[in-house]
């Protein structure tokens, strides 16, 4: 994962500041990671939550604390 990538995603709004308010913790979908745009794998976990319009965001595991960590150090 690349923390310049997740950085520019919070500054030009690709991903949210916000926190989300409901997370789900689960198996991979196949489905792509919001922050590093690579397929969550079954056999990964994957973190879901919505934004607060209600867009549902994936992670990898590892992205999602990423970006948990980012908006901690540099609050909107
Ligand atoms: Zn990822």
């Amino acid at each position: 994962m690349d923390i310049d990538r997740l950085q520019q995603k919070l500054r030009t709004g690709t991903l949210p500041r916000a926190r989300a308010p409901r997370t789900w913790v689960g198996p991979g979908s196949a489905r792509v990671c919001m922050a590093c745009d690579r397929v969550i794998a079954r056999d990964d976990i994957e973190v879901e939550c919505d934004d607060l319009t209600g867009r549902p965001l994936r992670f990898h595991q590892s992205c999602f604390d990423m970006w948990e960590a980012e908006r901690a150090a540099d609050p909107a």
